[in-house]
């Protein structure tokens, strides 16, 4: 009896000091740009498990301070993809474009304090400055002029120029991050820039924003992808220039694609969306994201939600970048697929079905016939997509793939023999069910001295039209007696149209 995976609930044995940590505030923070890509996907995942696995909270924070390339249509896909994964939020959708004043108010503060200075000069001058840093091999980081004259502001004022403001970062000095997972990260503040916290309009840049909104939020552990790290130790600076304590990091690795390169669209779906077209259903799909970086032990590679809640602990995600195999999503899913329990099963085949609109475009049976046909694709499939190839013949009249007729009509005497061989035993059959139709098969089989290709293809063709499908016997258990006799009827006559002579 196949188990079912979404209802096996474990004793839950604490594991690691976040068990019942319920203060934990973690939160996922994607800019509404685009689909969510797989390694957004995986960064909410990671968060999202945090916080199960600790009883903590997670919050959802909407990146969208880029207005022109922010749109509503990327955070509808964002919060479905999340949906659709099972990704439940406590707190928010915040959107930062609805935070300005608060942004706006710790910018001021962070005037008071000194800890930012007005920074004028103009892109010309900026390049410059970097031009003769590397010139001097220095690093090319940026450090604002601040012993402007009053005349010299009046000056540039009057040309209408605005300024924008720089962190002082202080100097010398360093910033470490003790990283969850990378372990001590320590940046040099030789090499961080004096960067931009409010635009000359007034708004705040992203280093800004997500630094105040962690600290507003209360957010004590931020995990996300290791091309974030070289903001952190900003972000940090801004933090404690407003009185704050930074929260723990954990920087989670690059995902690649199987050559290597980092993961893009060339290496099939790189979006959830995609992975969802595909055919793959959340569970796999998550279990595939799961383990782009994190592993229980070196053999477990198949978890049930409830034991990914129990296990995960982000500090056993590896520092190495992850590579992202649709093959092992593609085994995963069918192994998925097949561990159902057969009526979850033909939900899930139905819904998906329903949902892509194939049984719309396929009469009023269509419903009862997807589900009938459930048990006999079950088996059969990795993802859902591949239902038509094996099952859309059930859904229309008997009509012939070329590749199919061909292999009958290259051998039209032994088709027909072999087809009017498997009819002759079928008609007679008053139990159309699975066994004695197998068994009546099998036995003409033996009779005409056929392999079981040569005797079983023909069958297949003969009811389905196809050279690829569900399997003979119970796709003939399915048809019923009457509707697998014309079947077979019809194959024979239209065989007998091409035949030129000899007795069959
Ligand atoms: N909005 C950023 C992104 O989508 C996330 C930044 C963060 O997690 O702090 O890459």
């Amino acid at each position: 009896m196949a188990r079912s995976l979404s209802t096996a609930i474990l004793p839950r044995v604490p594991n690691t000091e976040d068990d019942l940590n319920t203060d934990l505030r973690v939160r996922f923070a994607p800019s509404p740009t685009g689909s969510l890509h797989v390694g957004g996907a995986r960064t909410a995942l990671f968060n999202w498990l945090a916080a199960r696995h600790a009883g903590g909270k997670f919050i959802l924070r909407l990146e969208d301070t880029d207005r022109e390339r922010s749109t509503p249509e990327s955070e509808a896909e964002i919060l479905r993809v999340m949906q659709w994964l099972g990704l439940d939020w406590d707190e928010g959708p915040f959107r930062q474009s609805e935070r300005d004043d608060i942004y706006r108010d710790a910018i001021d503060r962070l005037k008071d304090a000194g800890a930012v200075y007005a920074a004028w000069e103009s892109a010309e001058e900026l390049d410059a400055m970097r031009a003769e840093a590397r010139a001097n091999k220095q690093a090319p980081v940026v450090r604002g002029r601040r012993d402007w004259s009053d005349d010299e502001i009046a000056a540039m004022k009057a040309e209408g120029r605005t300024p924008v403001w720089r962190f002082a970062v202080p100097l010398p000095g360093e910033t470490v991050i003790e990283d969850m997972i990378r372990g001590t990260v320590t940046f040099d503040h030789a090499q961080i820039e004096d960067f931009v916290v409010a635009r000359s309009d007034g708004t705040p840049t992203y280093n800004l924003a997500a630094a105040v909104d962690d600290l507003e939020m209360g957010i004590n552990r931020v995990i996300r992808g290791e091309d974030h790290i070289s903001n952190t130790p900003k972000q940090m600076l801004v933090m404690r220039a407003l009185g704050g304590t930074p929260p723990q990091y954990a920087h989670v690795p690059l995902i690649l694609g199987t050559d290597k390169k980092r993961l893009s669209k060339r290496h099939g779906a790189a979006s959830v969306e995609e992975l969802e077209a595909d055919g793959f259903l959340p569970q796999p799909v998550r279990n595939a994201l799961v383990l782009l970086g994190w592993s229980y032990d070196d053999k477990t590679t198949t978890f049930t939600m409830d034991e990914l809640i129990e296990k995960f602990d982000v500090r056993r995600v590896s520092k190495s970048p992850a590579v992202f195999d649709m093959k092992k999503l593609e085994v995963m899913s069918g192994r998925y697929l097949r561990a159902l329990d057969p009526d979850q099963f033909a939900d899930e085949l139905v819904q998906y079905l329903d949902a892509t609109g194939y049984l719309a475009d396929r009469g009023p049976d269509a419903a009862d016939i997807a589900r009938r046909s459930a048990p006999l694709v079950q088996r059969k499939m990795s993802r859902l997509t591949e239902y038509d190839r094996l099952a859309g013949w059930l859904y229309r009249p008997l009509e012939f793939e070329d590749e199919a007729w061909e292999f009958l009509a290259n051998d039209i005497k032994h088709a027909i023999q072999a087809i009017g061989g498997g009819l002759g035993r079928l008609e007679v059959l008053d139990d159309f069910s699975m066994e004695p139709i197998k068994e009546a098969l099998s036995d003409q089989l033996h009779v005409q001295g056929l392999s079981a290709r040569e005797f079983l293809e023909p069958q297949r063709i003969a009811i389905t039209g196809q050279s690829i499908s569900t399997g003979i016997y119970e796709s003939l258990e399915m048809l019923g007696k009457d509707a697998a006799v014309a079947r077979y009827r019809q194959t024979l006559a239209k065989l007998a149209e091409g035949w030129t002579g000899g007795d069959a």
